[in-house]
């Protein structure tokens, strides 16, 4: 599902994935447009794991290619010889459930099990039979590694030519996991130089695999299937009937299993919670994308002040900053009932500490602290209060004093405070059209150290960001996904109360003149007809502080003038044709249109726009003024 199929499903609410991983459906975009994403995850573990088997057995006794030598007529007994899986060293990366599940199938044929995961403590992993070490020391040690972590930030390339070098000669790869957790390329060299004696692969950077991927999936030496991990008939039988169950709850309201991208859902009735719920996931998410691939020893929780320091208010906050970290690091819904037993069940420790008040100019803050283990022993505090009832701000870093909307994509960076770092870094992301919403700098001294964070209307694209990386005025650049989503959603899955949905009412048709004659189209760069309709739209109102109150004041007058349910409001708070003009554009298109003018809000506005938007008399064009200084009297209209 990508961008431009979701824009275009104007009124879809939500997607079904029948499987576990979504990232064939632009999360990200289903979420800005209000559209649920579910998957089902756990329906095809077994069949997954006993694939990933399935490789290992075929990997280390070359069955593949003996068979199609023996069906061409060949009789190869000595090129086929094979190597025993009993006395080896078998590395699981990724102790989730199908890591364990093949650790286990592991043992059971003699080998050694190692492993390494982020969140799994070592006694869960032991508990699991697996001997846990840090990634560095993994690689040395492995002779078997499998792989079986979500693809993320990092752990995308995480096999590449570095940590290849680590590992022994003669080491056997199998990767039943997700395509572009191996660097593909290193991989094929490694092959070619014998440094890699076999891989065997299910998944691909690009599925079906490209031209460009075939020398690596008809190599000699690597066992390859076309992503079979769940495709057994149990499985799909399985994840099937999930499916299909949880979409029917989730049209009819009963329950909202399986959701990935509406993180308070479940809390969404009580809404003097959601703030603090939603902050403190956002900071375990923020977190989580920050770690790297070092290892959480432990959570600290700090809760501050009246609203939050409060017992029952911690526990869910504490579930709350689970809920988000697990999210980002397993391939699992995590909700919260299940974010406590799943953090227990990897033996994953967090602490919370209440404090009443304390001598900072927030009356309420949420601190979470990530203390690391291994190579990276350090720990990270990132702390984040509510303003206004609604407002979620990022306020600290690592001692760096910020003011960060958790919200969106965001760039964190670190640059020496002096002239010209953004310049450079703001020319690299205007030349790749990338639209800056906010950016926030945190510095310790005066041209110290500084930690910057840039949020974005879109995710920045991987090359921008690795430009931004080569920057000598930039170092530590990475983006984080922080979705956004739990009320907006919720209300549009309420039946009984009609809301003005942003961005739902989009016209069929394009307006006959595509360039507005100002305002922001002009004024803003990188505006492109793609961004448009997703949102309430004009210069001055693209901040969330300011979209609320719109959406506030647009529900407000909708009730107050009694208006029908499929009457579409909008209202642009701002001085300029152009603003108007896409306002119309997005919300209100090649339908029955009743415009309103008064005071400098003139006759040639509306003419003007009408004409650029193409408005034909033939669908119904009402036109109401009134004189300069007054309303147009509504109790006159029947709407
Ligand atoms: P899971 O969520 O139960 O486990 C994932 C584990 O990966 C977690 O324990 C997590 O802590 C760990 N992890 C996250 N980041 C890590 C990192 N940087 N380094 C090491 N470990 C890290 O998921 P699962 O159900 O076991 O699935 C594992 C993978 O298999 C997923 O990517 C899933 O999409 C994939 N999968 C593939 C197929 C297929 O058809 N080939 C089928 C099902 C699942």
């Amino acid at each position: 599902m990508t961008k431009d199929l979701l824009s275009a499903a104007i009124n879809l609410k939500v997607v079904g994935r029948a499987g576990t991983g979504v990232d064939n459906i632009d999360t990200p975009a289903a979420t800005m447009q209000g559209v649920l994403v579910v998957n089902t995850p756990g329906g095809n573990t077994i069949s997954t794991a006993e694939l990933t088997f399935t490789h290992m057995l075929a990997l280390s006794r070359n069955i593949p290619q003996a068979v199609a030598s023996l069906k061409a007529g060949k009789w190869e007994r000595n090129k086929y010889t094979g190597t025993e899986l009993t006395g080896k060293t078998l590395a699981v990366i990724g102790l989730g459930r199908i890591g364990r599940e093949v650790a286990r199938w592991g043992r059971a044929f003699g080998m050694t099990t190692i492993g390494f995961d982020p969140i799994v403590s070592a006694a869960a992993a032991r508990a699991a039979g697996i001997e846990p070490f840090p990634l560095e020391e993994v690689w040395a040690k492995a002779d078997f590694i499998t792989l079986h972590t979500p693809l993320t930030k990092d752990t995308r390339h995480l096999i590449n030519a570095e940590t290849l070098k680590k590992c022994k000669k003669g080491v056997r790869i199998v990767n039943c996991a997700r395509g572009g957790i191996i660097d593909e390329g290193a991989l094929l060299e490694a092959l070619e130089s014998g440094h890699v004696a076999g891989a065997s692969l299910d998944v691909y950077e690009s599925e079906p695999p490209t031209e460009k991927e075939r020398p690596l999936v008809i190599h000699p030496r690597v066992v390859s299937t076309p992503h079979l991990g769940a495709n057994t008939k149990d499985a799909q039988v399985r994840v099937a009937k999930d499916i299909a169950i949880q979409l029917s709850d989730i049209l009819e309201q009963k329950d909202f299993v399986g959701v990935v991208n509406a993180p308070n859902i479940d809390f969404a009735r009580k809404s003097q919670l959601i703030p603090y719920l939603q902050l403190a996931e956002k900071v375990g998410s923020l977190q989580a994308q920050l770690i790297g691939t070092g290892k959480i020893k432990r959570i600290n929780v700090t809760m501050q002040g009246k609203d939050v320091a409060v017992s029952e208010m911690s526990e869910s906050i504490k579930i709350a900053v689970l809920k988000g970290t697990l999210s980002h690091l397993l391939d699992q819904e995590v909700n919260f009932l299940n974010a406590g037993p799943l953090a227990t069940d990897m033996g994953l420790s967090v602490n919370s500490v209440l404090v009443e008040r304390q001598d900072t100019q927030f009356s309420n803050t949420i601190k979470v602290e990530f203390e690391m283990d291994g190579f990276l022993n350090f720990s990270r505090s990132i702390t984040g209060t509510v303003f206004g009832g609604s407002q979620l701000r990022i306020i600290e870093i690592d001692g760096f004093k910020t003011d960060i909307p958790p919200t969106g994509s965001v760039v964190f960076f670190n640059n020496l405070d002096r002239p010209g770092a953004l310049k450079a870094i703001a020319g690299v992301l205007s030349k790749n059209n990338c639209n800056i919403s906010h950016f926030s700098l945190g510095r310790q001294t005066k041209e110290g150290k500084a930690l910057g964070a840039i949020t974005l209307d879109e995710p920045v694209p991987q090359n921008v960001l690795e430009e931004i990386g080569t920057l000598p005025e930039i170092s530590n650049c990475s983006q984080v996904q922080l979705l956004d989503m739990a009320d907006k959603v919720f209300r549009i899955h309420q039946k009984s109360e009609p809301t003005y949905v942003a961005g739902d009412a989009r016209p069929h048709v394009r307006p006959e003149n595509p360039q507005f004659s100002s305002g922001p189209t002009k004024k803003r760069p990188g505006y492109s007809y793609a961004a448009l309709g997703t949102d309430c739209l004009g210069r001055s109102h693209r901040s969330k502080i300011g979209k609320a109150k719109l959406k506030l004041a647009i529900e407000e007058s909708k009730r107050l003038l009694q208006l029908p349910e499929d009457y579409r409001l909008g209202i642009v708070p701002a001085s300029d044709t152009g603003a108007y003009e896409m306002a119309m554009w997005s919300m209100l298109g090649a339908r029955p249109v009743d415009v309103f003018y008064w005071e400098s809000f003139g006759k040639g506005w509306f003419t003007d726009a009408v004409s650029h938007l193409g408005l034909k008399e033939s669908v119904g064009i009402q036109e109401h003024s009134a004189d300069y200084g007054q309303l147009p009297d509504f109790t006159k209209y029947v709407f």
